[in-house]
């Protein structure tokens, strides 16, 4: 018999915490409006996204930088869009994926970060870089609400700055950010690889040239990046993912479990 007693203790409290703290219905309804609309998500799946976001504000604090100040609307705001990245691979709404890091800081603005880079001799130079959000290692996700609110896309249609850092997060979640996140066991980290290496490598020589570039040129920067960025690509503009870069959609398809092309240009649910 399948009889797993911590598991169903889990679900148990899960569901419980969920009746005492799911996101107010009329607050969801205007994220929903303001910042979920254009992903064209089902009933169903907009049903299970407030289930896993409400756990997500119960697991993290979202807090203020700055004598800024954070409301609820913006909480959803970004719990919503985080959980969007694991709404199909969080099957018991364990939020396991977003594990080993408890904070989300959020500026009211594009904030400086101080970066030290080594130069050819080995001096180390200290570099002040403005920055619309970041993550690293354990610490927290730091947001700029300017740019991360509804409707503002900073780098362009395609970006989102929410999807961008949790996705960092993901690619953490098995050691340094290299680009690769944990791959689910029906994939392949040979194919993985080689569409991702070959993609970057693209996106690296038409930024070398100067040539106008068919996705984001930040993703250029890192393998790193090129993940975060291919992230925001394929849940805001899958059609120009697919079109550029079919490889990296299908490796990415595979592993959001999400086909966001279909859901995209298919009939409204
Ligand atoms: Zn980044």
């Amino acid at each position: 018999m399948n009889f797993h007693p911590i598991r169903r203790f889990r679900r148990w409290r899960r569901s419980r915490q969920l009746c005492q703290s799911r996101i107010p219905i009329e607050l969801w309804e205007r994220v929903e409006q303001d910042a979920l609309e254009h992903f064209r998500l089902s009933h169903h799946e907009l049903a299970r996204l407030r289930e896993l976001a409400s756990l997500f504000l119960l697991k993290k604090a979202i807090s203020a930088a700055e004598g800024f100040e954070v409301d609820d609307y913006m909480r959803v705001v970004i719990a919503s869009q985080a959980c969007l990245l694991i709404l199909e691979i969080d099957q018991d709404l364990s939020l396991d994926w977003f594990d080993g890091w408890h904070e989300v800081i959020v500026y009211p603005d594009s904030f400086f970060v101080v970066q030290q880079q080594p130069d050819e001799i080995g001096l180390v130079h200290e570099q002040r870089i403005l920055l619309g959000g970041e993550a690293w290692g354990t610490g927290p996700v730091i947001l700029s609400w300017k740019d991360a609110q509804p409707g503002h896309h900073v780098h362009g249609k395609g970006s989102n700055v929410i999807l961008h850092e949790f996705a960092h997060k993901l690619d953490m979640l098995n050691g340094v950010a290299n680009g690769m996140p944990p791959l689910h066991r029906d994939m392949k980290r040979e194919d993985w690889t080689r569409a991702m290496s070959e993609s970057y490598e693209d996106l690296l020589h038409q930024v070398e040239r100067h040539h106008r570039t068919r996705i984001d040129p930040y993703g250029a920067e890192s393998p790193a990046e090129f993940f975060a960025v291919v992230t925001e690509e394929f849940f805001e503009w899958p059609e120009r993912l697919y079109h550029y870069y079919p490889k990296v959609y299908h490796q990415l398809k595979l592993f959001y479990r999400q086909d966001t092309l279909k859901r995209m240009t298919g009939p409204h649910h």
